[in-house]
């Protein structure tokens, strides 16, 4: 069956009640029948649940439809994105490891490779976007994994995952992407090679802004690695927000194909606005990696970026006169949702160092919401007009 059927019909067993739609089992744990029973899925011998922080039905179900959706053997989900990327970084490498990072990572990923991995004895590298020479210089006799997103975030630069994929096959490093900004409806990383993919659920694929989820799914050996060690360490996803992720799961097709096209339009129309030098979107012709976006994303993805010519006051003055998009730090909501980072997220590096991070002062990203597009855009303009 189709990947979008498979995404609404794949379901933990029905219980004695025959519900229709799928059931939350919020409990700790679970019983067993005899001492026995308990003895050999303590032993491993049976898949049978013993504790949620293990596995839970519920939670197992959002894994299941994550993993059909990815492509990928197997799978563990967390509570949060930041879980999901840590745990797939951490419980794969070891002291005296070497992480080849691109230099473009969410924040917080980004302080896990400079500030944090390197207390470990773990020791990384951080490479530009799309300098295949950097990458290649990065390499050493220890260096096991390489880490990426794409899209990237806010400048969404594309890098060529099948390229990426050669290079890993070729040193033979384990490929690990994080796939959020795409969702997995849009671009499947492992069928360029990746090893590993991981999200942050709290985006695109909860699409409501509701709960805070992340998964880590791929090669089977692995995830079993990730698995013991977040079995052990409990960053394990809540059974409530994998029943909400899991119900988001049936919605996610429709909601990207409309969050995709409105992201398309606004982009189309504000390419002819005079108060922006210039619009990015993956699949806008002017694109600089058009031809790479075209050949891994089915469609360009909810998200755009802008440069206002105005700089920094612009950007304040475009925030300050939106009257229906929303000012919040999140992304990939219902509600679409403007975001200035060179005087918010970004206002306390120099000017030096937001630029070395893509981040220039008039830069605006937007994030398309599923509301009808020409409120969105009279939006856009009428904040620009007094921008
Ligand atoms: C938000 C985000 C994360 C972190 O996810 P949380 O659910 O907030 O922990 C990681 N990577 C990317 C690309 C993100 O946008």
């Amino acid at each position: 069956m189709h990947k979008q059927t498979q995404a609404i019909r794949i379901q933990s067993a029905q219980s004695s009640e025959k519900e229709h739609s799928t059931p939350l089992f919020l409990t700790s744990s679970f019983t067993f029948d005899s001492a026995e029973d308990m003895r050999a899925a303590f032993a491993d011998e049976t898949d049978d649940n013993i504790y949620s922080r293990y596995s839970n039905p519920t939670v197992d179900e959002f894994v299941a439809k994550m993993c059909m959706l990815e492509g990928a053997e197997a799978g563990f989900a967390t509570a949060s994105g930041m879980a999901a990327v840590f745990n797939s970084i951490f419980a794969l490498l070891k002291t005296g490891d070497h992480l080849i990072c691109c230099s473009s990572v969410f924040g917080s990923t980004y302080a896990l490779a400079t500030k944090f991995l390197p207390r470990y004895g773990i020791e990384c590298t951080l490479v530009k976007a799309n300098n295949p020479t950097e990458w290649e210089a990065a390499v050493r006799p220890n260096t096991k994994m390489i880490y990426l997103e794409t899209p990237t975030n806010p400048q969404l630069e594309i890098i060529d995952l099948e390229w990426a994929g050669a290079f890993c096959k070729k040193h033979n490093l384990i490929f690990n992407v994080d796939n959020c900004f795409a969702s997995p409806v849009l671009q499947n990383p492992i069928a360029f090679g990746a090893d590993i993919v991981s999200h942050s659920a709290t985006k695109w694929i909860d699409g409501q802004g509701r709960v805070l989820g992340g998964v880590v799914v791929g090669r089977a050996d692995l995830i079993k690695e990730i698995y013991l060690f977040c079995r052990n360490t409990g960053p394990s996803m809540s059974p409530f927000n994998a029943w909400v992720l899991s119900k988001s799961l049936e919605t996610l097709d429709v909601r990207m194909e409309r969050h995709c096209n409105n992201a398309l339009a606004i982009a189309t129309a504000l390419e002819k606005n005079e108060k922006i030098s210039w619009v990015k979107y993956p699949h806008l012709p002017s694109h600089p990696e058009y031809a790479t976006a075209i050949k891994q994303m089915s469609k360009g993805g909810g998200i755009l970026c802008f440069e206002l010519k105005g700089g920094i006051e612009s950007g304040r003055k475009f925030l300050d006169a939106l009257e229906l998009l929303s000012m919040t730090p999140n992304l990939g909501d219902t509600r679409s949702i403007a975001s200035h980072p060179a005087s918010t997220t970004h206002s306390k590096l120099t000017e030096e160092e937001r630029l070395s991070v893509g981040i220039t002062p008039g830069l605006i990203r937007i994030s398309a919401g599923l509301e009808n597009v020409q409120d969105i855009l009279n939006d856009i303009e009428q904040a620009l007009a007094k921008s």
